[in-house]
């Protein structure tokens, strides 16, 4: 009789799970969420729809009508193709496991979303991760050397980076492109909030995909992500997609919010003016360090991170601690931009811990 200690690969014995904090009754600024839910008229509309659903049947498998609802919604380039998933995060295991020759290597750079590691060592990869400057922007010298010396099969970019919340240049973005053998994904889940996208760019480049999310633009409940790039690529990678990964329910719901786009919008736009609002307030505060931003967070580095984190925590406001993380996120809090009032809240609550 085997146990698990015997049975499970010893690099997946040795990884800890994705930890999810409890937020139960917290104001919770943890986790890039959009803070402010649907409108009633919205709500009630897709009671009506999804009620009806026929859910003891297999969800339509084309996607047909979800994918165009999306192309209308970000105005997609026609000549592109789009593979769905589970979250962007099922996009990320799809392209791994189709590279995944015994070993070839992801690299990505340091720190950033965590899932390109993760997902390299669940797919038996090699991670190669190439640490940022210091001012989280890129070292190009060090990440054109150690693609020269990997020869990655994928390279993961987050435009704009998390946890660090700032946007790659994008003429170093095209220098890593052009030296790398493998494929460059572009993780625009932020997209939203940033001011550019290598969206309109793609036709440019034979060998970049582009990848986003509606988790932070205000659907994270229903687990949706899109790839957008060349049949040449997507054609192979759908082969690898379980049949089925986007549940009725996501479908439909997510195409009766996309036909009013308009409201995502006009939240997303409230939330970069609150980022403006919020960052100019921290950078008020005695002792800390503020991170630019293009993404609906803010990078801070405060003198005791984990002190400043139970001090919140103590008045119901959850964030993200990074200092363990990273050697380079020593003492930074990672902060989603709320609501108006719930940033307000986190502002007030940060000033009575740092003074
Ligand atoms: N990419 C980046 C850079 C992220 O920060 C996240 C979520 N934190 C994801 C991808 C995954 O998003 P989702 O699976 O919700 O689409």
């Amino acid at each position: 009789m085997s146990n698990p200690q015997q049975l499970i690969r010893p690099d997946i014995l040795a990884l800890k799970a994705y930890h999810v904090q409890p937020a139960a009754n917290m104001v919770k600024l943890d986790a890039m969420e959009n803070p402010f839910g649907l409108p009633p008229t919205l709500c009630d509309e897709l009671g009506e729809t999804l009620g009806k659903l026929p859910v003891n049947r297999y969800p339509d498998a084309s996607y047909a009508t979800l994918k165009a609802s999306l192309r209308r919604a970000f105005s997609l380039p026609d000549d592109m193709q789009l593979l769905l998933g589970n979250g962007s995060d099922e996009i990320i295991q799809i392209l791994a496991m189709a590279v995944a020759k015994p070993g070839t290597a992801i690299l990505s750079v340091e720190p950033s979303f965590v899932m390109y590691r993760m997902i390299a060592t669940f797919c038996n990869m090699r991670y190669v991760g190439v640490p940022l400057k210091a001012d989280f922007t890129l070292d190009l010298d060090a990440t054109l050397a150690a693609i020269k010396r990997e020869q990655p099969a994928l390279v993961f970019l987050a435009y704009p980076n998390n946890p660090t919340g700032n946007h790659f240049e994008p003429a170093e973005i095209e220098r890593i492109i052009h030296a790398t053998p493998g494929l460059v994904v572009i993780d625009e889940a932020y997209q939203a909030f940033a001011r550019d996208s290598f969206l309109p760019r793609l036709a440019e480049f034979d060998n970049v995909l582009v990848m986003r999310t509606v988790s932070k633009l205000g659907l994270a409940g229903l687990r949706l992500g899109y790839l957008v790039g060349a049949a040449q690529w997507l054609d192979e990678l759908e082969k690898l997609r379980l049949p089925y990964n986007i549940n009725v329910l996501t479908q439909h719901a997510a195409e009766t919010v996309l036909g009013h786009i308009d409201v995502l919008n006009a939240q997303t736009q409230v939330l970069r003016e609150e980022r403006t609002k919020l960052f100019s307030a921290l950078t008020t505060l005695p002792g800390i360090e503020t991170f630019p931003s293009d993404a609906n967070f803010i990078l801070v580095r405060v003198p005791d991170a984990n002190a400043v984190n139970a001090k919140l925590r103590a008045q119901g406001i959850l964030i993200k601690n990074l200092d363990a993380a990273h050697p380079s996120l020593k003492n930074c809090l990672r902060l989603t931009v709320g609501a108006p009032e719930e940033n307000q809240m986190l502002f007030e609550a940060l000033k009575s811990a740092l003074i």
